[in-house]
């Protein structure tokens, strides 16, 4: 039968690109995004878009459970949904630091606790966290990036000790600069919080560099996923892009 897959963020970049490619390839899949009317061409792929804010206990509840009554279960879960808070560590108000780690750390761990459960019980399941390069290396201006990416790094290292034991994969992916909606997101936190301080020449140098970038499609990144989950032994990580 085919795996049920719940991929986080599917309305733009990378989780679209995973979504319709998995749904290409046999899986059964599910998007989750705010931003549902981004998702309605999903449908063509028979993929079933859900809205999901990843920084509400309710929509989070909610989304898993109508996934568990319509499919049973989820076999994988693709925790991708996420951005980039840009900013002087000096400048970015408390609060955004916060929402920066409640959509990119808590939002996926609290969607893996509720998956872990059934997992356990098949004895089978895959967590694929989406980090980044900047899980690895930090740069000026994207802090608390870095340290949303760094935690998942630490945390998929943990959980995928706890649960190898219930038959569980946990997979760390570690994509370089992706073409998606990620970079203009990033660029408009980082002008709007360091664009008028001390840092302000160091944020428009950031910005120049990025706009130039000429970055590869998250195809690239929706194909290492679908590795990752058929690996017989997956590594811990895989990076591209
Ligand atoms: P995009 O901005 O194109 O897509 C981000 C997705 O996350 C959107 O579907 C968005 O949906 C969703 N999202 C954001 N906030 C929430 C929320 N609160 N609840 C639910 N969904 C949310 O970026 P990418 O595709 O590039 O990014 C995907 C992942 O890849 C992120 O974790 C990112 O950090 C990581 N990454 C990206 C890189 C790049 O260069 N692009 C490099 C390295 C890592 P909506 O707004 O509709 O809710």
């Amino acid at each position: 039968m085919a795996k049920t897959v719940l991929v986080t963020g599917a309305s733009a970049g990378i989780g679209k690109a995973t979504a319709i490619y998995l749904a290409q390839n046999g899986y059964n899949v599910y998007g989750a995004a705010r931003r549902t009317e981004k998702m309605q061409d999903l449908k063509n792929y028979s993929i079933k878009p859900i809205a999901l804010d990843v920084t509400k206990e309710g929509s989070i509840t909610a989304c898993i459970e109508q996934i568990f009554t319509e499919a049973g279960n989820i076999d994988i879960l693709v925790n991708n949904a996420g951005f980039g808070s840009s900013g002087a560590v000096e400048d970015v108000p408390m609060d955004d630091a916060r929402y920066q780690l409640e959509v990119n750390v808590f939002g996926a761990m609290r969607l893996t606790q509720l998956v872990l459960p059934k997992m356990r019980q098949n004895k089978y399941g895959k967590i694929i966290n989406i980090s980044s390069i900047g899980g690895k290396i930090a740069f000026p201006l994207s802090g608390w990036y870095h340290a949303s990416k760094f935690a998942i790094e630490a945390l998929s290292d943990t959980l995928r000790m706890e649960v190898k034991p219930f038959g569980i994969d946990v997979i760390g992916i570690e994509p370089g600069g992706i073409r998606s909606e990620w970079a203009a997101i990033a660029n408009e936190h980082m002008m709007r919080i360091s664009g008028n301080t001390i840092y302000k020449e160091i944020a428009a140098n950031a910005e120049k560099a990025t706009a130039n970038m000429n970055l590869p499609e998250p195809i690239v990144i929706a194909k290492l996923i679908k590795k990752s989950i058929e690996a017989r032994n997956p590594k811990t990580r895989y990076a591209g892009g």
